[in-house]
């Protein structure tokens, strides 16, 4: 099991995400847990998700908007108010030292004691969490923690015209990844997961299983936590970056 730091200790959580909704499938329980606790969390979405829907019909120059307002609605279900997008083109986010100092720069703003991102590492179980758009902001991700943000003398520009001063990480949540030895259990928080998740109309409007199928994926996890029958958990895998 991983060594991770009482929830008692975080200020602020920074979400970093490739894709509107990838938060949500992943972490949203767990956010809503931290939220309520008093936590403050920003989602940090690096595309527009402007390939994403499955309407052939719907014109996709408006796609963007709509799955931006979709995020928008889906964080408020789980307590969380900002949200920002880097406006990055779905599905070709390479790990660029544009994108690392793009996150870097969110990662100085925002100031967090703690990161939850995707994994860079191909996780062979899941084809879906393991998304090029996912590998390349998790790597980006982990690179603009250590060493971007925390370096003063990396990208000076964001210190000398921006103000924005260094910032070091203390842990870093990586969800979907081949290697999880963490688990929250999400079961009070389950309906507002399902909530935030049915708020991606574009992506989920066409499924009626959603509850269920999110309801055995989280106990086949619980399960993995050793957890009782009838509880639900996500799970990650924490890295300490302090
Ligand atoms: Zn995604």
């Amino acid at each position: 099991m991983a060594d991770v730091l009482d929830d008692a200790e975080i200020t602020r959580v920074l979400s970093i995400t490739a894709h509107p909704d990838d938060v949500d499938f992943g972490a949203a329980g767990t956010v809503a847990r931290w939220t309520d606790a008093g936590i403050e969390v920003v989602y940090c979405v690096v595309t527009n998700g402007d390939a994403g829907g499955f309407d052939e019909n719907f014109p996709r120059a408006e796609m963007a908007g709509l799955r931006q307002a979709e995020q928008i609605a889906a964080a408020k279900c789980v307590g969380v108010q900002d949200v920002r997008f880097l406006g990055y083109p779905d599905g070709r986010v390479e790990a660029t030292l544009e994108l690392r100092k793009d996150l870097a720069r969110v990662i100085r703003q925002v100031r967090p004691d703690r990161v939850v991102c995707p994994s860079p590492e191909r996780n062979y179980a899941r084809t879906g969490a393991s998304h090029p758009d996912h590998r390349a902001v998790g790597s980006a991700a982990l690179d603009a923690i250590y060493p971007d943000a925390r370096n003063p003398f990396a990208f000076p520009e964001l210190r000398e015209q921006e103000a924005l001063a260094a910032w070091t990480v203390r842990e870093v949540w990586i969800a979907g990844g081949p290697a999880p030895d963490h688990y929250v259990d999400v079961t009070d928080t389950f309906p507002r997961k399902v909530a935030a998740l049915r708020a991606h109309e574009s992506q989920t409007g066409h499924r009626d299983d959603m509850p269920e199928f999110l309801r055995t994926w989280l106990a086949r996890t619980a399960r993995l936590a050793g957890l009782p029958d009838g509880r639900l958990a996500e799970g990650f895998q924490v890295l300490s970056t302090a």
